[in-house]
């Protein structure tokens, strides 16, 4: 399984995640949340951050189905999905996640006869399950 690449701005994000907590990286001066996590504010330039919590509830954004050929650690699991998750409570915020069926729930877990279910504007929920990546759910599946 690939694992994500922390780095120094981002190693907040993973530290929190591994903890069952979705935090974003927001401005300390103008409050502008953010994100891939990065030194400077895009907004007024302030180097000042903080990690805010968030109730991790988004709704779909964008997503694809896919499909071989895939990555040989990925195959495995096809067809899964990936889904552009935009978050409720930082609307500019979008993270990149997998949609499955609950926590701990493999890559590929989400059914394909459900697929009818995963549509753009879908509200979903952040899930862990330990290993530090977050997934999202259906908040009525
Ligand atoms: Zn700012």
């Amino acid at each position: 399984m690939l694992r994500p690449q922390v780095d120094a701005d981002g190693a907040p994000f993973w530290a929190y995640a591994a903890r069952g907590e979705l935090r974003v990286q927001a401005c300390a001066d103008c409050g502008e949340p953010r994100f891939p996590p990065r030194p400077c504010c895009p907004h007024c330039h302030s180097f000042a951050h903080e990690w805010r919590p968030t109730d991790g509830r988004g709704r779909v954004w964008s997503y694809v189905v896919a499909h071989p050929p895939l990555l040989p650690d990925y195959a495995a699991h096809a067809p899964y999905n990936v889904i552009l998750v935009e978050l409720s409570d930082a609307p500019r915020v979008r993270l990149v996640g997998n949609l499955v069926t609950g926590p701990g729930a493999p890559l590929g877990s989400f059914p394909r006869e459900r697929l009818d279910r995963l549509r753009i504007g879908a509200r979903v929920q952040a899930v862990f399950d330990g290993s530090g990546l977050p997934r999202w759910v259906l908040e009525r599946p």
